[in-house]
């Protein structure tokens, strides 16, 4: 629990052939920092099998972007549960992304039915929150990043992993400035703390912009346990920078 993470998100992005590229470059350095930084990639379903195969006795931890809410097979048409996730190897899920949220509208109740069915299957979910900048320029972020992280109250969970990713420095190049990381971090830290009881473990990640050149300052802010990156996540050389920052 004291490694970092870097998880990288593909979000819609890769073919076979580009995947295959950015893995073959990826695998070693993902291996030689695998005692301090724990690396992961979300990629979109099509690929998870493909994926996770070829990362198969690396540390590398694949994961899905997003899963269904319902849990068991039917007829739920061009959906996806939590078991056929696991299934081809997912070890952990992104849920409730801010491009999710904004696209696909997805509803407290429909994160929640999320939350609760990787739980239920044993794939980690990291729950992404974070402020818009309307929101943040009229001074509510700490009441809707708490509002979004509310839904944890719910999951008697004893380990949780959060992304704070401010949607305004998704794939935008602008960093928040240090403090405003760390005060977010704090919060959201003693936020889970009383949604999930003392004992609980925590981990919080940074998103938005990070490459590889902020990497390091980033990651050395207090409360910040790792990076979930997009953009650079695509790039075996920014990739790996990062990790190596770490
Ligand atoms: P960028 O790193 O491209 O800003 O994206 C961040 C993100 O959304 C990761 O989930």
């Amino acid at each position: 629990w004291q490694q970092k993470w870097v998880i990288g998100n593909w979000k819609m992005n890769g073919s076979n052939a580009t995947n295959r590229l950015l893995l073959q470059a990826l695998l070693k350095p993902v291996d030689a920092a695998a005692t301090h930084v724990y690396c992961g990639v979300a990629v979109p379903n099509v690929y998870l099998a493909a994926v996770s195969e070829f990362a198969a006795g690396t540390a590398l931890a694949v994961g899905a972007e997003d899963v269904s809410r319902f849990a068991a097979n039917g007829a739920f048409t061009g959906e996806v549960n939590a078991q056929m996730l696991a299934d081809v190897g997912a070890w952990f899920v992104l849920i409730g992304h801010s491009e999710r949220r904004q696209y696909f509208q997805e509803s407290n109740d429909e994160l929640l039915a999320k939350l609760q069915n990787s739980v239920a299957t044993g794939v980690l979910p990291i729950l992404c929150v974070g402020e818009t900048l309307v929101e943040r320029e009229a001074g509510q972020e700490q009441q809707v990043v708490s509002a979004q992280l509310s839904l944890l109250a719910q999951l008697g969970l004893k380990e949780v992993v959060v992304a704070y990713e401010p949607v305004w420095a998704i794939g935008t190049g602008k960093v928040p400035a240090v403090a405003q990381i760390k005060a977010m971090h704090k919060l959201i830290y003693q936020q889970i703390l009383s949604l999930c009881g003392e004992d609980v473990k925590i981990r919080v990640l940074y998103g938005g912009s990070v490459n590889a050149s902020n990497a390091a300052e980033i990651l050395a802010v207090s409360h910040v346990d790792g990076a979930l990156v997009g953009g650079a996540s695509l790039q075996a050389d920014s990739f790996t920078a990062i990790i190596q920052a770490a």
